[in-house]
C-alpha cells in the first residue's frame, strides 16, 4: 500500500493522515517533519534545510530526495507507506518513480484532498491557537466555550501571522501553482484520485478508507 497524500494547506492532510495510520500498518513519512527533527536534533541535515526553511523555499533535490530514499530502504516501509510533502515538484515526483523502480514497487494511489479556495481562506484566517498548549480552534467551525480562551488551560487564543487574509491568499496561489503539475503527472500515471474534502472529517475518511481497502 504505497500512498501519496496531496492537498492544500487547511484541507485537512494532516488530520486524515493520522487517521489513515491509525487504521493501517503503515509509516507515515512527512518530509517537513523529518527537516524539523533534524533541526531540533541538530544534525548536519538540519543544518542544512534550516536556511532554506526559514525563507520558506524548497530545500534542494539532493538533499530532500537523498533522505526520502533513505526512508523508503528501511524495513518497516517494505509493505507499504504514506507520503506526505513529497513529492512536491515534478523532478522529485520523477526521482520518486525511479526510487520505486530500484526497490521494485510503484506507487499505488496519490489521494488529493480537495476543498475550494473560498472555503480553505475561511478555514485558515479563522484558525486560533491556544498560546499554552497549542491546541487548534476555529472560530466558526470549532469556537472555543468562551471567546479568545483555551477550554483546556484558560490560555490565550492567538491567530498564526502567516494565517492573515492576505498571506493565506498569496500561500494558496503559490501552493496551487506548485501542485497543479504534480496532479497532471499523476492523473497521466493512472494513480490520482480525488477526496472532496469539504465535508464532515469522518465522512472524507471513509472515502480514503474505501479507496484504501480495495488497493
Ligand atoms: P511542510 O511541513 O510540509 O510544510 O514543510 C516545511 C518545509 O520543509 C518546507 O517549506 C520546505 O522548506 C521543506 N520541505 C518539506 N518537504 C519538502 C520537499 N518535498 N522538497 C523540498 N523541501 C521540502
Amino acid at each position: 500500500m504505497n500512498i501519496i497524500l496531496m492537498g492544500l494547506p487547511g484541507a485537512g492532510k494532516g488530520t486524515q493522515a493520522s487517521k489513515i495510520i491509525k487504521k493501517y500498518p503503515i509509516p507515515h513519512i512527512s518530509t517537513g517533519d523529518m527537516f524539523r527533527l533534524a533541526i531540533k536534533n541538530g544534525t548536519e541535515l538540519g543544518n542544512e534545510a534550516k536556511s532554506y526553511m526559514d525563507r520558506g523555499e524548497l530545500v534542494p533535490d539532493e538533499v530532500t530526495v537523498g533522505i526520502v530514499k533513505e526512508r523508503l530502504s528501511q524495513s518497516d516501509a517494505k509493505e507499504g507507506f504514506l507520503l506526505d510533502g513529497f513529492p512536491r515538484t515534478v523532478e522529485q515526483a520523477e526521482a520518486l518513480n525511479r526510487i520505486m523502480d530500484e526497490l521494485d514497487t510503484k506507487i499505488d494511489r496519490t489521494i488529493n484532498v480537495e476543498v475550494p479556495e473560498e472555503e480553505l481562506m475561511n478555514r485558515l484566517t479563522g484558525r486560533r491557537i491556544c498560546e499554552v498548549c497549542g491546541t487548534t480552534y476555529h472560530l466558526v467551525f470549532n469556537p472555543p466555550k468562551q471567546e479568545g480562551v483555551c477550554d483546556l488551560d484558560g490560555g490565550k487564543l492567538y491567530q498564526r501571522e502567516d494565517d492573515n487574509p492576505e498571506t493565506v491568499a498569496n500561500r494558496l496561489e503559490v501552493n496551487i501553482k506548485q501542485t497543479a503539475p504534480l496532479l497532471d503527472f499523476y492523473e497521466n500515471q493512472g494513480v490520482l484520485v480525488n477526496v472532496d474534502g469539504a465535508r464532515d472529517i469522518d465522512e472524507v475518511f471513509n472515502d480514503i478508507d474505501e479507496i484504501l481497502q480495495n488497493l
